[in-house]
């Protein structure tokens, strides 16, 4: 199988790769791509040798010619978005790895989407931006469309191979997402004001990008991942619970009509769920620990505090808006980010910033990208002026 890996820097990139290089006979890398850390691009090209590699940067995809020129191997340097566009969807190309962090990551993987692509989708923030223009390219093209994200993996393994979108045909009666709370699930609220970048990002069971970082200790996380559960199996907010569960070991459950409740349960390791998105429908060995049932000894559940956590309220509030409420809030989020990781706001900023950028704009339909787009743009030029009115 022949692989596009959007985001091959980062976490889950990496991640992949690990898996990838396990299986040698069953995938070879096509193109590989990232921001702009050409260092590591050049050293991962190295190893996998794909046909293409791709920067944002069009300065560091210069570095990353020169050095592969150095040392005589043929992947072909492009630059730009068009060229993650043109990757994701080359004829030769049976499956894409969307890991690019971010509404950067849209256009990208909807054009896998729309090249009939499988698609292997960690980057949840398309479905949260563009979920019915997403979903409906999926459908249009026959693509194969396969959640990375852990909960959302673990609800694929415990619906029923054959779920085609119909909760009530299916005997399914709730979604529940588990959450592990992040960092500060019993920080005392009076210090949440001031906790840093560093704290935020020291998320107890999960090594990830500090975006999604700090979205898990906002719980904005969770919030995007009820919006992406939506899209991904056509069911209603009301039917989507969140269950904090610290330990994170059961990934997400199914709740059927008859009280039959089925979870996926595992060590904290995305090579799971990524092995099992490379492999669908077979199983492949992903170099995951196996579960020891008897050290992880107790697990627990709590309900979601939503006064700890505002995100989470905010997410729900902007999908039952629907139109393009989702986008601005993921976009206000993205800008909130960037923010607090720059030290220019508090981490309890970030869900009042959202709000006020929520509250600020008129929810409108959402029929083409470019309605999305547009939301998009508006929602990042409210947030950035943001406290300076
Ligand atoms: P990361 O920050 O570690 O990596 C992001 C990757 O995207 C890098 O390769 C970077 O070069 C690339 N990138 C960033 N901005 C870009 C831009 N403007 N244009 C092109 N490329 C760009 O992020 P991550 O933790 O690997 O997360 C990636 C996605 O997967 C996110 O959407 C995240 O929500 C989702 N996800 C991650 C995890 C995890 O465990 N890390 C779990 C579930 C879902
Ligand atoms: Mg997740």
């Amino acid at each position: 199988m022949n692989l596009t890996i959007l985001g091959s820097t980062g976490s889950i990139g990496a991640s992949t790769l690990d898996v990838v290089a396990r299986h040698p006979d069953r995938y070879r890398v096509t193109a590989l791509t990232a921001q702009c850390r050409d260092e590591i691009l050049f050293e991962q090209c190295l190893r996998f040798k794909p046909r293409y590699a791709v920067l944002l940067d069009e300065a560091a995809a210069a570095r990353l010619k020169q050095k592969l020129s150095v040392a005589a191997l043929d992947t072909e340097v492009l630059h730009g978005m068009e060229a993650l566009e043109r990757v994701s969807s080359l004829p030769e190309v049976d499956a894409v790895m969307a890991a690019i962090v971010g509404a950067a990551g849209l256009r990208p993987t909807l054009a896998a989407a729309r090249a009939g692509k499988k698609i292997l989708l960690a980057n949840k923030e398309t479905l949260v931006m563009a979920g019915a223009v997403f979903m409906d390219a999926v459908r249009a093209s026959g693509s194969v469309l396969l959640p990375i994200d852990s909960e959302h993996n673990a609800i694929f393994q415990s619906l029923p191979r054959d779920y085609a979108g119909d909760m009530a045909a299916s005997g399914v009666s709730k979604i529940l997402l588990t959450a592990s709370g992040g960092p500060f699930r019993n920080t005392p609220l009076s210090e949440l004001q001031s906790v840093t970048p560093e704290q935020a990002c020291a998320h107890p069971n999960w090594s990830m990008g500090k975006k999604i970082s700090v979205d898990s200790a906002s719980m904005m996380n969770k919030g995007l991942e009820v919006i992406e559960a939506h899209w991904l199996f056509n069911v209603p907010a009301d039917v989507i619970e969140v269950v904090v569960h610290p330990q994170s070991v059961i990934h997400s459950l199914v709740q059927y009509v008859d009280g039959s409740v089925l979870a996926q349960l595992g060590n904290p390791d995305m090579r799971t769920p990524i092995a099992y998105a490379l492999a669908w429908p077979e199983r492949i060995a992903a170099g995951v620990a196996p579960l020891d049932l008897y050290k992880v000894a107790q697990l627990d559940f709590t309900a979601p505090d939503f006064a700890r956590f505002p995100c989470l309220g905010l997410a729900y509030q902007a999908l039952r808006a629907g139109g393009t409420a989702p986008a601005v809030m993921n976009a206000a989020n993205e800008v909130a980010v960037a923010a607090f990781l720059e030290r220019r706001i508090s981490f309890t900023a970030i869900p009042r910033l959202i709000e006020d950028v929520l509250a600020s704009l008129p929810v409108s339909a959402v029929n083409t990208l470019d309605d999305v787009l547009g939301a998009d743009v508006a929602a990042r030029a409210a947030a950035r002026t943001w406290g300076r009115q």
